[in-house]
């Protein structure tokens, strides 16, 4: 038995279904330009009009602030989903309310409708339960698809969930299975891979993981900041000053948690932060007065090449380096064509999610290849912070 209502618990055989979604999709001159998002709902639209329900489309777009504001309305993005779906999809200009109730009452087994962006009401952020209540009498059963916002509090994603019955759409389901074998029942050892810019915007999740993992490897500019903490001269690489005994707190952490840390031995240093400039590796007790950081080095390379053998499990986020600029994008796509091969081979279960890596992930051309990658953004790194999560929360089984 699962940890969660899913599909599997909730009967949406010819029922209205309020399916909660994450439509929020870059758009330019009115057209979708990553359909990412809306692929991932399709598998649950279908379960959802096979089993001939009336399916109600919920989604925020942008950040109106409780105001309607016209070029945030939902109305444009109708056309991809129509061609995602294969199907009609009809939309109404209002989420609550008579007009709304009419439409669906017009609706017919199998019809899809999307209804206008929720955040136009103030209630939506508010998690106004009386926004809410307005809401749910449209459906009977209240589905959430999109993990991505999951970790807010709204009415549509929490308080919803206190009027109907609700499940988690397969989508959800499939995020929070992969996240659950990360870190809450992962198979061991489990190696985390953390880089990015700055340890500052990282510290709940560096101290939830190294609790956690049994190996944390830390790359990015943020390695930079924990060898200053080790007494490591650094030149002019990236490295936040004020929080060196912050580093070294995590690092004591770690050696009672028995998490081995994995820090880079040597790094490719340059004198200009940008593509091609000229660069040297170094081991990192020699980096250059006027030298910059801006990759992991091959023993380093080699370091976590030892630390992924016997892994079992893998979580990522953040680039070991100025992935952006070629070719300081080399240590994080040698270490992601690694755990990509790893994971093809059987031998662990990877798991990949922020901003930054999916992009770093698509450069080594390896994001098919990881068991799963989230596209969720800020809930992907509260997750992994450890912070209970509303919309997860709502989903429990008690
Ligand atoms: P984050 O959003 O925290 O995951 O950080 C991603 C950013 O970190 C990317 O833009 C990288 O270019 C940057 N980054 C990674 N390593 C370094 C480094 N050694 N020096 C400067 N920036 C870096």
């Amino acid at each position: 038995m699962g940890l969660y209502h899913t599909l599997d618990d909730v009967d949406t055989r010819g029922k209205r279904v309020l399916l909660r979604v994450d439509l929020n999709v870059p758009i330019q001159e009115g057209k979708v330009t990553d359909t990412s998002r809306i692929d991932r709902i399709v598998p649950t639209l279908n379960e959802l009009r096979y089993n001939g329900a009336r399916v109600i489309m919920l989604s925020h777009f942008d950040r109106p602030k409780g105001k309607r504001v016209p070029e945030m309305s939902l109305e444009q993005v109708v056309p991809a989903l129509e061609q995602a779906l294969g199907c009609k999809v009809g939309f109404v200009d209002e989420c609550i309310g008579k007009a709304v109730e009419d439409a669906v009452a017009q609706m017919r087994a199998g019809d899809v409708l999307l209804l206008e962006n929720t955040r136009f009401h103030k209630g939506e952020e508010d998690n106004d339960i009386v926004f809410a209540g307005g809401v749910a009498r449209l459906g009977d059963v209240f589905v959430l698809d999109a993990f991505s916002i999951a970790h807010r509090a709204h009415a549509t994603t929490e308080a919803i969930t206190h009027l109907i019955p609700a499940a988690a759409g397969r989508a959800m389901e499939a995020e929070l299975d992969a996240l659950a074998k990360v870190l809450l029942m992962p198979t061991r050892p489990v190696v985390a891979i953390v880089g990015g810019a700055k340890v500052s915007t990282k510290l709940e999740l560096l101290g939830n993981l190294v609790g956690r993992v049994d190996r944390l490897v830390i790359g990015g500019g943020m390695a930079n900041t924990f060898l200053a903490a080790k007494g490591v001269a650094i030149g002019k690489s990236l490295c936040e000053r004020d929080l060196l005994e912050t580093a070294r707190e995590i690092l004591k952490k770690a050696q009672g948690a028995r998490c081995e840390i994995v820090l880079p031995r040597d790094a490719v240093v340059a004198r200009e932060f940008k593509a091609n400039a000229a660069s040297q590796t170094v081991s990192v007790n020699e980096v250059p007065a006027d030298g910059m950081i801006l990759d992991v080095g091959s023993e380093t390379l080699s370091d976590i090449a030892t630390a992924l053998s016997d892994a079992k499990t893998v979580v990522w986020n953040g680039p070991l380096g100025a992935f952006e600029l070629t070719p300081f994008d080399t240590g994080t796509v040698t270490a992601a064509r690694q755990v990509a091969m790893l994971t093809r081979m059987g031998k662990l279960i990877s798991v990949a999610g922020g901003g930054d890596t999916l992009a770093a992930l698509n450069i080594a051309g390896v994001t098919d290849d990881f068991t799963y990658v989230s596209t969720a953004g800020g809930a992907f790194l509260e997750w992994l912070e450890g912070k209970e999560l509303p919309g997860v929360k709502a989903l429990e089984k008690r």
